[in-house]
C-alpha cells in the first residue's frame, strides 16, 4: 500500500434527519390505527445495520478509504430489498430512512419483499470507469455476508446504473463459484435483466398521475409539468408525462434548472443531455435555481431529486393540483400538513416511485425462473400494480379524508403488522 488518503467526509446541513422524519410518518400512521406497543417498538427501527470501511485503489497510484453502509429494515414478508447509491451526503441515518420506506413501499404494492438500502459515502463524477469499478467490487465484498438472492437483494438508486449492478453480481458470484444473477435487480439485459426495468419508476409515476388526474376531473392535456431531477426517475418521468399530453415547462438538474412557459420538449432534452451531462444550458430557456424551480406555477410537479426539497419554509409556495414524489422522501413532514391544507393531491413516494420496486420484483421472478417475459407482458402487470395499488390507498385516504400518504404507511403497516403477527415471536 502506497500512500492512504483520507476518506470522503459527511456533508453537514442544516436538514432534518431523514430517519427523524420516517419514524414521525411511522408514529402518525401507528397512532392512527392503534397498532399494538410491541409491534411500534420492532417496526420503527431497522432489524440489522452494517457499515465498513473499506479501501480503494485509485488510478493514480493511492489507495483511499471508503465508508459505506447495508441496512435492512425489515425482511417478515421476504428478502430486503432496495437500491444502493453513491452520493457524497450518505449517512447512516439516511440509509436507515430509506431502508425503511423501502419496506413500506414494499407492502404497500404487496409484493413479497422487505425493506433495505445501501450507501457509499463519495461523489462517483470524477471517478474514472475503474475506480467506480474497484470501488463497486470491494463494497460488494464487504457487504457480502448479508447480500443473497434469498437474503437482500440490491438495486440501482442515485448514481448507480446497470453497469454497477453487473459489478455487483459478478463479484458476488466469484465468491461463490457460480452465476447468481438473482442477487441483484436492475442488470443489464444481457446478464438476466429485465425488459421494462430502467423506465419502470418513471412509467410507474406517469401511470400515478394519470390515475390522479382522472380522479381529479382534470385535462392533463397541456397541463404545465416541473420535474426537479433529470437522472433515470425525472428524465423518463417527463418523457411519460409528455407523452400522456402535459407540457414540461421546467426541469432541474444538480448543475441548474430550466424554464420555458411554452414548453420543452423532453425528448430534444434527452439528447441535448448525452452531450453536455446537463439540462442547465438548454437553449430558449429561462436560468431558475433549483429552489425557484419548485416554486414556479404548474398543475403537476414531479420532485425527482434527493430528500427533504419541500419543507416547512417552501411548502405554502408550492401550489400545483398534482405532487408526484418520484424521489424518495422529498416532502417532510411539516410540508405534508401544509399540502393537505392547500388541496395539493400529493402522490407519496412509496406508491408514486414503486414501479421501479415492482419490476425488480419482476425481473428477480425471471431470473429464479430463467424464464423471461416479454416487454407488453412486464408493462401490462406493472400497469396492473400501479392502477391497483393507487386505488387502494386513494380509496382509504377519501373514506378517512387523510393524506394519501397516511393511508398508504396504514395499508403497508398493516400488511407487514399482519405477516408479524403469523410468524409469531421467536423464540
Ligand atoms: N432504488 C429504487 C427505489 O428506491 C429501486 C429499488 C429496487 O428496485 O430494489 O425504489
Amino acid at each position: 500500500m502506497q500512500r492512504v488518503r483520507r476518506g470522503e467526509t459527511i456533508m453537514s446541513n442544516d436538514k432534518k434527519s431523514p430517519y427523524l422524519i420516517a419514524q414521525e410518518q411511522f408514529d402518525l400512521a401507528a397512532e392512527f390505527m392503534g397498532l399494538e406497543e410491541d409491534l411500534r417498538g420492532i417496526l420503527r427501527v431497522p432489524k440489522r445495520e452494517l457499515t465498513v470501511n473499506f479501501p480503494v485503489r485509485m488510478d493514480d497510484g493511492t489507495v483511499r478509504a471508503f465508508t459505506g453502509y447495508r441496512v435492512q429494515h425489515n425482511t417478515t414478508r421476504g428478502p430486503g430489498k432496495g437500491g444502493i447509491r453513491y452520493h457524497q451526503g450518505v449517512t447512516l441515518d439516511e440509509v436507515r430512512a430509506l431502508a425503511m420506506w423501502m419496506t413500506w413501499k414494499c407492502a404497500v404494492v404487496n409484493i413479497p419483499f422487505g425493506g433495505a438500502k445501501g450507501g457509499v459515502v463519495v461523489d462517483p463524477t470524477p471517478m474514472s470507469m475503474r475506480e467506480l469499478e474497484n470501488l463497486t467490487r470491494r463494497f460488494a465484498t464487504e457487504i457480502s455476508p448479508l447480500i443473497g438472492a434469498d437474503g437482500d437483494i440490491p438495486a440501482p438508486d442515485v448514481n448507480t446504473n446497470q453497469q454497477i449492478m453487473a459489478w455487483l453480481m459478478d463479484t458476488i458470484s466469484m465468491h461463490s463459484g457460480r452465476l447468481e444473477s438473482a442477487i441483484t435487480t436492475g442488470k443489464p439485459l444481457g446478464l438476466g435483466g429485465s425488459l421494462g426495468r430502467s423506465d419502470a419508476t418513471g412509467r410507474g409515476v406517469s401511470f400515478c398521475v394519470a390515475q390522479a388526474a382522472k380522479f381529479l376531473g382534470m385535462d392533463l392535456n397541456g397541463a404545465p409539468t416541473i420535474v426537479q431531477g433529470f437522472g433515470n426517475v425525472g428524465s423518463v418521468s417527463a418523457l411519460m408525462l409528455h407523452d400522456l399530453g402535459c407540457k414540461i415547462t421546467g426541469i432541474g438538474d444538480v448543475y441548474g434548472a430550466i424554464y420555458n412557459p411554452k414548453g420543452i420538449d423532453p425528448h430534444a432534452l434527452v439528447k441535448h443531455m448525452k452531450k453536455t451531462r446537463t439540462v442547465a444550458d438548454y437553449p430558449d430557456c429561462e436560468r431558475v435555481t433549483s429552489q425557484e424551480l419548485l416554486e414556479l406555477q404548474c398543475d403537476v410537479l414531479v420532485p425527482a431529486a434527493l430528500e427533504e426539497q419541500i419543507t416547512g419554509e417552501n411548502a405554502a409556495r408550492i401550489r400545483p393540483k398534482i405532487l408526484a414524489e418520484g424521489a424518495n422522501g422529498p416532502t417532510t413532514p411539516e410540508a405534508d400538513k401544509i399540502l393537505f391544507e392547500n388541496n395539493v393531491f400529493v402522490i407519496p413516494d412509496i406508491l408514486c416511485n414503486a414501479g421501479g420496486v415492482t419490476v425488480s420484483y419482476f425481473e428477480w421472478v425471471q431470473d429464479l425462473q430463467s424464464f423471461f417475459w416479454d416487454e407488453g407482458e412486464i408493462n401490462k402487470r406493472l400497469k396492473h400494480v400501479m392502477d391497483s395499488s393507487f386505488q387502494a390507498v386513494n380509496e382509504r385516504a377519501q373514506a378517512h379524508k387523510i393524506p394519501l400518504r397516511l393511508a398508504a404507511n396504514i395499508l403497508a403497516i398493516e400488511r407487514v403488522a399482519e405477516a408479524t403477527r403469523l410468524r409469531g415471536i421467536y423464540p
